[in-house]
């Protein structure tokens, strides 16, 4: 399905952006697995992906700096030839009432949630507009959709990556790029781990399927979006939550 393609994947040592980065290999693309602090767990990914016998490179950068976004994307450039496929996968949360809420962790939230998402964007969008085509993919979350208490600065970068999806979407869609992004509900990783107990419950009673999700379910869903099977589907929010957001 991803045949002779190449995918960034950002925050691709765990969870989630482990797993697309591991599909995308299994449906067969060559995958540049980006990371922060996690480079052992970035090195096994690639290990992965290579025993699959795909191509992959560990790249270390914040996605928050600019800068550094700009110098990953033309080094892996010049490693792959061509990079046809942007998920943009890394996130972190700062939960907090907004009565508690230092600044710091609003702006922290927004500086990777969202503006991490500009920066490889408008890194990537001049060689995708070259090429002729390109995918772009990006993690919002249901908190985006609907909102949620304790989770302002969330939510409102999660919000802000839809509306930058729309934009981007119909920016770009006369050249043969798709823009969409993917708002998974409550999945198993590190990032709902530290939720448990009662807490848990409650959340997964709200779930109409009654269960948590994995994070190939959001891997699968990411891998139709940047194969050519979807190729008439841009600017859209696909939520993949259980029925979260019904
Ligand atoms: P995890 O906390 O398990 O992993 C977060 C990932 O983001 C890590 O790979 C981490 O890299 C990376 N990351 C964080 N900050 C940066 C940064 N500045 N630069 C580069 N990479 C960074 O999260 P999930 O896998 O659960 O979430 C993945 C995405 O899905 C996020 O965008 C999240 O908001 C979204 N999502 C998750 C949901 C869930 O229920 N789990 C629900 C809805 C949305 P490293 O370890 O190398 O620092």
């Amino acid at each position: 399905m991803l045949e002779g393609k190449v995918a960034l994947v950002t925050g691709a040592g765990r969870g989630i952006g482990r797993e697309i980065a591991l599909t995308f290999a299994g449906y067969g693309a060559d995958v540049i697995v980006n990371y922060n602090g996690s480079a052992q767990k970035a090195a096994e990914v690639v290990a992965g992906i290579e025993s699959m016998g795909r191509k992959a490179a560990a790249v270390q950068c914040s996605v928050e700096d600019y800068e550094a976004c700009g110098k990953m994307i033309n080094e892996m450039l010049a490693l792959f030839g061509h990079i046809d496929i942007l998920v943009n996968n890394a996130g972190i949360t700062r939960d907090n009432l907004m009565v508690k809420m230092p600044e710091e962790d609003f702006d922290a939230v927004i500086a990777t949630n969202l503006k991490g998402t500009f920066n490889t964007i408008r890194h990537i969008y001049r060689p995708f507009i070259k090429q002729r085509s390109g995918r772009i993919i990006n993690l919002s979350s249901v908190s985006g959709l609907l909102g949620n208490a304790g989770q302002s600065n969330y939510a409102a970068s999660k919000a802000g990556v839809i509306g930058l999806t729309k934009s981007m979407a119909k920016e770009l869609a006369s050249r043969n790029i798709t823009v969409n992004a993917v708002a998974p509900g409550y999945i198993e990783t590190d990032m709902t781990q530290a939720m448990s107990g009662p807490a848990k419950e409650a959340v997964i009673g709200q779930i109409p399927l009654k269960r948590a999700g994995n994070a190939k379910d959001v891997a699968e869903m990411a891998a139709f979006l940047a194969s050519d099977k979807a190729s008439y589907i841009t600017g859209q929010v696909i939520s993949v939550d259980g029925g979260m957001a019904i």
